[in-house]
């Protein structure tokens, strides 16, 4: 059975990456989506070939429970958005995808999947890098300890804003480029540290170049992580300035994500045994059809909620440090 997925909020990650890729998945695809504009969802139906009677807006979710076509719901709206409409999905007996950052607290992360709980629906994240083959290769480095345990980690990700949008906005987005960006670093440092948390952070805001544009969160942060066995990450993450890079050395090699780290094309990988190259798959095909299996088969995806809770437990963590200028410990 192909299972059916309706896309919550048409933005640009929808437009230019989900829809696109569930033309391409095996055990799912397009037969909804959730809209502030019947426009746009008569324009994606008539594209994607569903009747207009699977347009539902954000206050309609909950008739989502009599369409039997229906059976993933995917959250792709701003951040601060993404509880009430997993929680609206999962009460209509959707299971759910999630967008990162999961929520913008920990406290609705842990709404969502209670909710999900009690609906006895599945959850999980749009975590794409984990069917990623460089990132699947700095997994297997992690566990496998080729280049023994990674102890030394950087990290650097940022994009230039131009305009104020939602991202700027404490109430849509939670935070800065913390949430959106700096999550990729974290979650990465994570994957180096063989998927485990810190257990200590610091961190200092960057100095704001655009007050006006940056009023209530912050324009750029760096931060450390320390982790239980001795391995430290220096990350910064900032929205006035370009990057994309991560690097994880052990005592005997290291892994370089010279450029791209954490996109979905044109990823630059280096280890101390030279370059690597692999083929770039549809990430976002191969998430979207590995929760489709995990569905058809019961299993928990490997994306799960509780990763999502996690990054924001450490996220929220950096913020306190960042705000007291103390070392904060992570009850992740
Ligand atoms: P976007 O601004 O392009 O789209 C957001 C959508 O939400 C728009 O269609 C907008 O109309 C809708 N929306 C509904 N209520 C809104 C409100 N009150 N204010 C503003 N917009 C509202 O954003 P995007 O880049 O598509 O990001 C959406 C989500 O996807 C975010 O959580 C983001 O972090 C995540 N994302 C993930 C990846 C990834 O690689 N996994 C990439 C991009 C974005």
């Amino acid at each position: 059975r192909i299972l059916g997925v309706a896309l919550v909020g048409l933005g640009r990650y929808s437009t230019r990456q989900l829809g696109p890729a569930l033309k391409e998945t095996k055990w799912c695809k397009l037969t909804g989506v959730v809209t502030g504009s019947k426009e746009k969802g008569e324009q994606w139906a008539k594209d994607y070939g569903f009747p207009a009677q699977h347009i539902y807006s954000y206050d309609t979710m909950a008739r989502m429970a009599d369409n039997k076509d229906i059976d993933i719901v995917y959250v792709v709206t701003p951040n601060g958005l993404h509880a009430e409409h997993a929680i609206a999905a999962a009460k209509a007996g959707k299971h759910v995808i999630c967008e990162k950052p999961m929520a913008n607290t920990v406290e609705e992360c842990d709404q969502i999947i209670a909710a999900c709980k009690a609906a006895k629906v599945k959850l999980s994240m749009g975590y794409r890098l984990h069917f990623d083959p460089y990132h699947k290769e700095l997994m297997r480095l992690a566990k496998e300890k080729d280049f023994g345990a990674f102890t030394s980690m950087t990290g650097d990700r940022g994009f230039v804003m131009q305009n104020k949008v939602w991202r700027a906005d404490k109430k849509l987005a939670g935070g800065g480029p913390l949430m959106d960006l700096g999550i990729y670093v974290i979650h990465g440092a994570c994957m180096a540290a063989n998927c485990v948390a810190p257990v200590v952070v610091t961190a200092q805001f960057l100095p704001k170049t655009k007050p006006d544009m940056f009023t209530d969160v912050e324009e750029g942060i760096s931060w450390t992580m320390e982790f239980a066995n001795g391995g430290a990450c220096t990350a910064k993450t900032s929205y006035q300035h370009s990057a994309d890079k991560f690097r994880a050395e052990g005592p005997k090699g290291w892994i370089d994500f010279k450029e791209h780290a954490f996109t979905y094309r044109g990823m630059v990988v280096e280890t101390s045994r030279g370059p690597i190259n692999y083929k770039p798959p549809n990430q976002q095909a191969l998430q979207m059809d590995d929760f489709a299996n995990c569905i058809l088969t019961n299993r928990q995806s490997v994306v799960s909620g509780e990763l999502g809770r996690r990054d924001l437990v450490i996220i929220e963590a950096i913020y306190k440090a960042a705000a007291t200028g103390k070392r904060v410990e992570v009850k992740a």
